[in-house]
């Protein structure tokens, strides 16, 4: 692995104290404890040296929505936790189970059969959390509201998988306030059913403050952490 060099390391020093500073904020104002969210740090894009620098820092959750680029980040970082964020095809299950150690986005049925699957075979317990569509457009991902509670009963009855909640991403041209609100109340929903299915994994960069302010327990933090990152990155 490259080192990372020191500029590097005081540039994403200064980015995790802002970052946490406006945390810290977002908490205060929703009156909710710092303790209750986690922090995932969306890697995608940036090298390994990054997410090296950032364990030093004290990041110990990390992201990554592409199964190639994740396998090998998490074969050169072990030992913190990995999250899988992004659209996650069938074929690429078995390998996602054999590293990550939550899944955020599982919003089919098959989805969790094979990552269930991938989970048994591999040895291992990954948490799981269904992807709620904000916008009930299936192209950017995410189940319908109605599809939630089938999903959460293929990976509650998996032995391997642990059902931990719901994920979504705001809409893109939608008020993020009313979008995290419908969110918690499907999260609500959830846990009525599922009660240890508590976390909700919303908000990022560009809109934390909403996300803390409806319940969510896990933001995923890209740009905010990182800086900005070249187009592929979405
Ligand atoms: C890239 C990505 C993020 C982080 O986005 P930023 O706006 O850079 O903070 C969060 N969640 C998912 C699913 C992503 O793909």
């Amino acid at each position: 692995m490259a080192r990372v060099s020191d500029g590097r390391v005081q540039q994403l020093a200064a980015n995790l104290a802002a970052f946490e500073a406006r945390l810290m904020a977002a908490c205060a104002a929703a009156e909710r404890p710092r303790s209750e969210i986690t922090v995932v740090a969306v890697t995608k894009t940036f090298p390994a040296s990054d997410v090296a620098a950032l364990v030093t820092l004290g990041v110990g959750d990390f992201g990554e929505n592409r199964d190639g680029e994740a396998r090998a980040k998490a074969a050169a970082i072990p030992g913190v936790r990995w999250h899988f964020v992004g659209r996650l095809q069938r074929n690429k299950c078995r390998s996602v189970a054999t590293y990550a150690d939550a899944v955020h986005s599982v919003d089919r049925i098959e989805v969790a059969d094979a990552l269930a699957h991938g989970a048994a075979r591999a040895g291992r317990l990954v948490d799981v959390l269904v992807q709620a569509s904000l916008d009930g457009d299936p192209a950017r991902g995410g189940a319908l509201p109605a599809d939630i509670p089938g999903i959460a009963e293929a990976c509650a009855r998996a032995e391997c998988l642990r059902l931990s909640g719901l994920m979504a991403v705001a809409p893109m041209d939608a008020d993020p306030d009313a979008a995290f609100a419908r969110l918690a109340e499907m999260a609500a929903a959830l846990v009525a059913d599922h009660p240890r299915a508590d976390a909700i994994s919303a908000g990022m960069s560009g809109d934390l403050e909403p996300a803390v302010r409806h319940g969510a327990t896990h933001v995923r933090v890209g740009t905010a952490l990182l800086g900005g990152r070249t187009p592929r990155g979405r």
